[in-house]
């Protein structure tokens, strides 16, 4: 009679997780893993080392795309704050937020030879809002420059105060109709770099 036991001599652990039973294998390399370590992925349940490995296939941009992403998300952002902070209102912004993300990633792609990395997604959005909100303090710049100009030559020799930073600062993110835009674009372009079509 044989000592072992079968069921147990059966048993199978996690290659990460000695302690953790289980039968699951990964599809791709055939490691043993827990549900922990297990990646449900369109083609089944893979080990992290073999996801990473496929994203490392796929992940081929280099440090000058991420500055080109970085640059065109935040030139292009930068532009579309500023008219924001003209003619927007909650409903529009809401409205032209998705196309104008679309618009901006399908730029940084096209720049980029859609080549992508890691962090591409992160960059873009950083730079959207980055860029978003520097269009925004522009823009709020411009008008009052333009409003001092057109009192100067209303009323020659006026003294007129410089606009303070913090003024400008608070009149830009006290702007709920830009933040939106910010955020809704940032959304769009931080999920359009990490759809991998
Ligand atoms: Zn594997
Ligand atoms: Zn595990």
């Amino acid at each position: 009679m044989s000592e072992l036991n079968p069921v147990v001599e059966d048993r199978t652990f996690c290659e990460v997780h000695p302690d953790r039973e289980t039968a699951l294998r990964c599809n791709k390399c055939g490691r043993l893993m827990c549900a922990e370590c297990a990646v449900l992925t369109p083609v089944g349940y893979r080990c992290r080392e073999c996801v990473r490995q496929h994203e490392d296939k796929f992940f081929t941009a280099n440090q000058y795309d991420y500055l080109i992403v970085f640059a065109v998300s935040a030139v292009l952002a930068a532009i579309g704050g500023a008219i924001i902070k003209v003619v927007g209102f909650l409903l529009l912004v809401i409205i032209i937020g998705v196309p104008v993300g679309g618009a901006i990633s399908e730029a940084a792609l096209r720049m980029t030879q859609r080549r992508r990395g890691r962090y591409s997604g992160h960059i873009a959005a950083a730079g959207v809002v980055v860029g978003g909100l520097v269009g925004g303090v522009a823009q709020v710049y411009l008008a009052y420059s333009a409003e001092l100009a057109e009192i100067a030559r209303r009323f020659p020799g006026r003294e007129l105060p410089a606009l303070p930073l913090d003024a400008v600062l608070t009149a830009t993110v006290s702007d709920i109709s830009l933040l939106i835009f910010i955020g809704v674009v940032a959304f769009i372009v931080y999920g359009r770099f990490n759809l991998r079509i």
